[in-house]
C-alpha cells in the first residue's frame, strides 16, 4: 500500500510535469487572473505582476468573433467545461494558437467562482495545418487516408466536392471507393496499388476515372504513399492526393482526334497530289506536243497565219496553264509536308548572277534596269535549287509589277551576327497599306486578277513556305507609287578558312 508521503511526492511529481508541459491559469467569476504559471507567462510574453489583477481578456485577439467568446463563457458559466482551439495576442501583439480546457470549479451554492484553464501551444501546427490547406485550395487538390487494416477511407471535403457530393456524403470505405472506380480502370489501379504495397514497386500513381455524383466519371490524378507500418514492415495506413485532370485529359482526347483528322485528310491531300500531278499534266502536255508539232511545220502542215495565230495561242495559254498546274501542286506539296530540302552552303554571288541572266530577257522587254550590289562575299546555308526559285519569284515580280523604264536592285549585306541579308528593291507600283496584309494569301493577285500583268497569286506563298523551311525570314515593306522591298534573310556559313586568314 503506498503511504502519504510517496503520495504527495507522486502529486508534486504530477504537477511539475503538468506545469512543464502546459500553460496553467486561473481566474475569478468575473474572469480576472488569480494564476498564472511560469510557461503560461513565457507563452504570452507577460510576467505574472503585468497578468495577475488584469481581466483574461487583456490576450483577446481579433481572431474569433464575439460569438465565440458568448458561446465559450455561456459553457463554462453553466458549470460546463470548454475545449477548443483561441488565437491569443501576446504582449508583443503576436498571434499565438492554444488548444485549451476551461474547467470551472463549482462553489457550494452550485455556482462556479472560478475557472482554471489548460492550455497547450499548437501555434507551429496550426501554421502547418494552414500553410498545407492553403497550398492544398491552390492546387484544387483533395486528400484521402486509407486504412488499410479496418478498410476505413476518409477524405477532405474537396475530395467530395471534386466529385459533386457534400461534405460527409460519401461512404468512407475503401468498398464505397472501389465502387466508385471506372470498370474499365479499376483492375489496373488495384495491380498499382498492391504492388506497390507488396514492394514490387516504389511509389504509386495512376490515372483513373472516378464516378462523380451526377453519373459523369472525372478523370483523376491519383498517388499515394505509405504513412505507417506495423512492426513487421506490413503497411497499415496510405494516404495520398487526388487531381481533377478531366479538362486536360479530354483536351488531350480533342488533340488526338484532330492529329488523326489531320493526318487523315493529309493522307487524302498525298492521294489528290499524286492522281492530279499525273491526271492534269499528261493530257496538258500532249496538248502542247501536238501544238508544238502544228506551229513546227513538220509533217507539211502548212498553217494560214490564222491558224498559226491560234496555235501560239493554245501554246502560250498551255504553258502558262502548266505552270499554274506547277504552282498549285508545289503549294499543296509544301503545305502536306512533302517537300524535302537539300540544304548546303549556297555562294550568294554565285547563285544571285545566274538569276539575273534568266530575269534578263524578261527585264530588257520591259525596259527595266537590274542592278546588283554586292557587300562581302557571304555563303548561307539554303538548298540551291529552291534559293533560286525563291530568289526568281521575288526579282521576277519585282519586274513585272515596276514602272516603265524602272529599275530593280538586288543587295546582299551582313544583317546581323551570321545572319545574311538578300534584298530586292523595286521602283515600281508598291502596294497599297491596306493590301499587305493580305500579300500572302493563295491566290490573291491584289486585284490585278484582270490586268496583262500575268501571275497566279500563289508565288508569294510558296516563297515564304521554302524560306521557313531554310531556317530563314521573308520580309517586305512597300509604298504605293514608290516602289517595295523583299528580303531574305538566311544563316550564314562561317568559311573556317576566312577566319584563319584573318588571323
Ligand atoms: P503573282 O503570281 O500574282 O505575282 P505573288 O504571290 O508572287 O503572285 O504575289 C502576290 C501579289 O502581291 C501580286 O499579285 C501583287 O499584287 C503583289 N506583289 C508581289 N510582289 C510585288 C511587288 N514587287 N510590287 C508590287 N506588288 C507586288
Amino acid at each position: 500500500m503506498t503511504n502519504k508521503s510517496e503520495l504527495d511526492y507522486e502529486s508534486q511529481l504530477e504537477k511539475d510535469a503538468f506545469n512543464l508541459h502546459a500553460c496553467i491559469s486561473m481566474t475569478n467569476a468575473r474572469g480576472d487572473i488569480t494564476y498564472v504559471n511560469q510557461k503560461f507567462c513565457e507563452l504570452s510574453g507577460y510576467s505574472a505582476d503585468e497578468l495577475l489583477g488584469q481581466n483574461h481578456r487583456i490576450l483577446l485577439s481579433a481572431q474569433h468573433p464575439d460569438s465565440f467568446y458568448e458561446e465559450m463563457w455561456q459553457t463554462i458559466s453553466s458549470g460546463q467545461i470548454w475545449e477548443g482551439e483561441i488565437c491569443n495576442k501576446s504582449k508583443a501583439r503576436e498571434c499565438y494558437w492554444v488548444k485549451a480546457t476551461i474547467v470551472p470549479c463549482i462553489d457550494k451554492k452550485g455556482e462556479p467562482d472560478k475557472y482554471i484553464c489548460y492550455q497547450t501551444d499548437v501555434t507551429s501546427l496550426k501554421r502547418n495545418n494552414d500553410s498545407l490547406s492553403l497550398t492544398l485550395e491552390a492546387t484544387g487538390d483533395a486528400i484521402w487516408e486509407w486504412n488499410i487494416e479496418t478498410g476505413s477511407f476518409n477524405v477532405t471535403p474537396r475530395y467530395e466536392a471534386m466529385l459533386g457530393y457534400d461534405t460527409g456524403e460519401l461512404k468512407p470505405t475503401i468498398d464505397a471507393w472501389v465502387e466508385s472506380v471506372h470498370p474499365d480502370d479499376l483492375e489496373s489501379v488495384q495491380t498499382v496499388i498492391y504492388d506497390y504495397l507488396d514492394g514490387k514497386r516504389d511509389n504509386y500513381y495512376s490515372e483513373l476515372r472516378l464516378k462523380a455524383k451526377d453519373g459523369s466519371w472525372r478523370w483523376i490524378y491519383c498517388r499515394g504513399k505509405v504513412i505507417l507500418r506495423d512492426k513487421d514492415n506490413k503497411p497499415i495506413t496510405m494516404m495520398g492526393l487526388h487531381t481533377d485532370i478531366t479538362d486536360e485529359k479530354n483536351l488531350k482526347d480533342a488533340l488526338y482526334i484532330a492529329k488523326e483528322k489531320a493526318e487523315l485528310a493529309n493522307q487524302a491531300k498525298s492521294t489528290f497530289l499524286t492522281n492530279m500531278n499525273h491526271e492534269l499534266r499528261t493530257p496538258l502536255n500532249s496538248i502542247l506536243g501536238f501544238a508544238q508539232l502544228l506551229a513546227s511545220g513538220r509533217n507539211d502542215n502548212v498553217l494560214s497565219a490564222t491558224q498559226r495565230d491560234r496555235v501560239e495561242t493554245i501554246l502560250s495559254s498551255g504553258q502558262y496553264l502548266l505552270s499554274l498546274i506547277d504552282d498549285i501542286l508545289e503549294l499543296a506539296a509544301i503545305e502536306s509536308g512533302k517537300i524535302s530540302l537539300a540544304v548546303e552552303s549556297v555562294d550568294l554571288s554565285k547563285l544571285i548572277s545566274e538569276v539575273i541572266t534568266l530575269v534578263k530577257p524578261a527585264a530588257d522587254t520591259a525596259n527595266i534596269k537590274v542592278n546588283m550590289l554586292f557587300g562581302p562575299k557571304l555563303t548561307v546555308e539554303a538548298d540551291y535549287r529552291r534559293l533560286k526559285q525563291v530568289l526568281l519569284n521575288l526579282i521576277t515580280n519585282a519586274i513585272k509589277y515596276n514602272r516603265q523604264d524602272g529599275s530593280v536592285l538586288i543587295q546582299v549585306e551582313q544583317h546581323a551576327d551570321q545572319v545574311a541579308r538578300i534584298k530586292v528593291t523595286d521602283t515600281g507600283i508598291g502596294i497599297s497599306t491596306e493590301n499587305q496584309q493580305r500579300v500572302f494569301e493563295p491566290f490573291n493577285r491584289l486585284g490585278y486578277e484582270a490586268s496583262d500583268i500575268c501571275g497566279s497569286g500563289i508565288g508569294l506563298s510558296v516563297t515564304r513556305e521554302l524560306v521557313k523551311m531554310m531556317n530563314g525570314t521573308l520580309g517586305f515593306s512597300s509604298e504605293e507609287n514608290v516602289g517595295s522591298k523583299f528580303w531574305v534573310d538566311l544563316k550564314t556559313v562561317v568559311d573556317i578558312n576566312d577566319n584563319f586568314s584573318s588571323l
